[in-house]
């Protein structure tokens, strides 16, 4: 595999041919904020937190580090009026869905945004899929998966298999962003999954 040497906020970097320029910048300690990467995951590509600058052949776009791949001689800013106005619009639709998510406050504070710019829409999931992708990539069992389209769309554990699988699992429930996976997990579990059938005490 060959070698790749790009920019990245000034820093000459190598990297390997096939790499995105999010790993790139972790390699060489240069950080990028994510919501919806993980190392075990396919990059995903869904909150764009983790937008650059990507400078080549004299055009510079914005491009979330995460799935673009490395190219010679690029040139990359993780900082930037334009990035940083990105992050913060980004942050603040997803303060509309999760306004106290932990995971979103330190980024929050660190870009400026305002969680009351968006209408509330108290989802509390941003859709950031780590749990849908982890369920079935890493543990390759579906418990957990997104339904409807558009504005509508939200995650759902399927009960036939999270009944099964999930009490002996939840491997998921650190890698929510806003906490709201755990409480739609008992939630479910409460309304859905059979309930336990009880035998009568024998008697004497
Ligand atoms: S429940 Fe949490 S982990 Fe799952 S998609 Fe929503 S924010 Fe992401």
């Amino acid at each position: 595999m060959s070698e790749i040497l790009l920019q990245i906020d000034g820093i000459e970097v190598k990297a390997k041919e096939g790499m995105s320029i999010l790993e790139a910048a972790q390699s060489a300690g240069i950080y990028i904020p994510t919501l919806c990467h993980h190392e075990k995951l396919q990059p995903y590509g869904a909150c764009r937190i983790c937008t650059v600058e990507a400078e080549t052949g004299g055009r510079t776009n914005l491009v979330a580090a995460c799935v673009s791949p490395v190219q010679p001689n690029l040139v990359v800013r993780t900082r930037s009026e334009k990035v940083d106005k990105t992050r913060k619009i980004l942050l603040e639709q997803f303060l509309a869905h999760a306004p106290d998510a932990p995971a979103l406050q330190d980024l929050a504070q660190e870009y400026g945004a305002d969680k009351d710019r968006f209408e509330k829409e108290s989802s509390f999931c941003i859709l950031c899929g780590l749990c849908v992708r982890y369920c079935a990539e890493v543990k390759k069992k579906n418990a957990v998966g997104f339904v409807d389209r558009g504005a509508r769309r939200e995650i759902s554990f399927i009960p036939e298999i999270a009944s099964k699988e999930c009490w002996k699992c939840k491997e998921c429930f650190p890698l929510c962003p806003t906490s709201y996976l755990q409480a739609a997990y008992h939630l479910t579990e409460a309304l859905v999954f059979p309930s336990p059938s009880f035998e009568p005490a024998s008697e004497g």
